[in-house]
């Protein structure tokens, strides 16, 4: 990382939509000293020191949001189809190679923080370390090392198994000694092949031994749930988020309970829904059923499980708008690049939202403020305000109007610095 304390740096934006959900400002200029915000307002009143040295960038015909957070990706994911059983069969040295590849995509398209909800072994670890020599740029990084798992159970392919509350103590200190930032949990199954996914994975005392050592340590958990029984455990025994919170009793059958997401406001727990990775999306699936429908037809079984999704994708989007009309913070994560979700494109998450229910507005805050609330940043990045880094994402077109323009980048900017968009990591 370059010094640049006491360099002065102005932007000027012809709109700046800072990321708190308020009106968007009309041409205004931000003012950055070394990595930090110091000022932003009218292009008049915001002017750099006097002899101050100063670089400036004019964007007067674009809009200025703040660098995008994505609070939920899996820098080691390829991103090509294949299950995280097979993924997890790669080295470890592979794995680390293709994370510095995605974190440096995720950057270039315009998200400047990333929480990575479970990696293999140390990979993700490492490629910290390989960023704070300068080998390797990317986006800030919060990290949960490998996932909690129990024994076959979700994720647990990455590293940890562990049972009963002895062992959850020790497997979550282990993490904490080697730098976590947040503690991963597998509440429930998933996709991994000897799990079961609509049945709760550690039990209440088991979880509840994780989240007080995360605690204690004044870091927090985010909990994996694809089955309602997760969600109540993890409610009880303080989960700060609930990734996907999908309601299933164990025979699969969706059933929605208010009470539960009531349980979910009150706690002030964020749920992360992760709608193109779950059923919205079906991690990708859909977009290549229509792709391979566009160019060489689909057989009938392809044809049938493309209409499944399409109903589960609209149970999911009635789930969705249940869980907001009770009151619940809908954080925005990719998933990315699990599945065929590859790294590079968190704004169809952000428009899935918007499909979903939500304002162009609404879903911007998801993917800056809110995200960087629950992966606890938010004194530092996810809306553009004094005090914070400046972590910037410039683009063509109004996302108030066309969340899609969010995907037309034009420059980032992390830490105030200008991120190379042209070299590799
Ligand atoms: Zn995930």
């Amino acid at each position: 990382m370059t010094d640049n304390t006491n360099q002065f740096t102005l932007i000027r934006a012809g709109m700046l939509v800072d990321g708190t959900g308020g009106p968007p400002v009309e041409r205004a200029t931000i003012l950055i000293e070394g990595d930090t915000i110091r000022a932003i307002g009218p292009e008049s009143e915001v002017l750099a020191p006097e002899k101050a040295k100063v670089i400036e960038y004019d964007y007067r015909g674009k809009t200025v949001v703040p660098g995008l957070v994505d609070c939920h990706v899996h820098l080691i994911g390829i991103g090509d189809g294949r299950a995280g059983d097979d993924l997890t069969l790669l080295p470890d040295e592979l794995l680390t190679l293709q994370a510095a590849r995605n974190a440096k995509t995720h950057l270039d398209s315009g998200v400047t923080t990333v929480r990575d909800c479970g990696a293999k072994n140390r990979t993700t670890l490492v490629l910290r370390e390989a960023m704070n020599l300068g080998i390797t740029t990317g986006p800030r990084l919060v990290l949960s090392g490998r996932p909690m798992a129990i024994v076959g159970g979700h994720l647990s392919y990455f590293g940890i198994q562990a049972t009963g509350t002895d062992e959850c103590r020790a497997a979550a200190r282990q993490l904490i000694k080697e730098g976590v930032d947040f503690i991963k949990i597998t509440a429930t199954g998933g996709s991994t092949k000897t799990s079961f996914p609509w049945r709760p994975s550690f039990n209440v005392e088991e979880l509840r031994a994780i989240c007080d050592e995360a605690h204690s340590f004044g870091i927090h958990t985010a909990a994996h749930c694809v089955a309602t029984q997760g969600i109540v455990n993890s409610l009880d025994a303080g989960v700060d988020t609930i990734i996907h919170a999908i309601f299933k009793d164990p025979d699969g059958r969706r059933v929605f309970q208010p009470e539960i997401a009531e349980r979910i406001v009150k706690q002030d727990v964020y749920v992360n829904p992760t709608l193109m990775a779950s059923e919205f999306g079906a991690g990708g699936h859909i977009d290549f059923l229509e792709q391979k429908k566009e160019s060489g037809g689909l057989t009938p079984d392809e044809q049938a499980s493309l209409d499944q999704m399409y109903r589960n994708r609209d149970e999911r989007i009635d789930e969705y708008k249940a869980m907001r009309a009770v009151g619940i913070t809908m954080v925005s994560g990719s998933d990315s690049a699990w599945s065929r979700y590859k790294m590079g494109d968190f704004q169809s998450e952000l428009e899935a939202n918007v499909i979903a229910g939500m304002t162009t507005s609404e879903a911007l805050v998801s993917g800056t403020l809110d995200a960087a609330k629950s992966s606890r940043v938010d004194e530092l990045v996810g809306s553009l305000e004094i005090g914070k880094k400046a972590d910037i994402l410039v683009v063509d077109g109004n996302p108030l109007a066309d969340i899609k323009s969010l995907s037309n980048v034009v420059d980032v900017f992390l830490n105030g610095n200008l991120v190379d968009r042209k070299v590799s990591p």
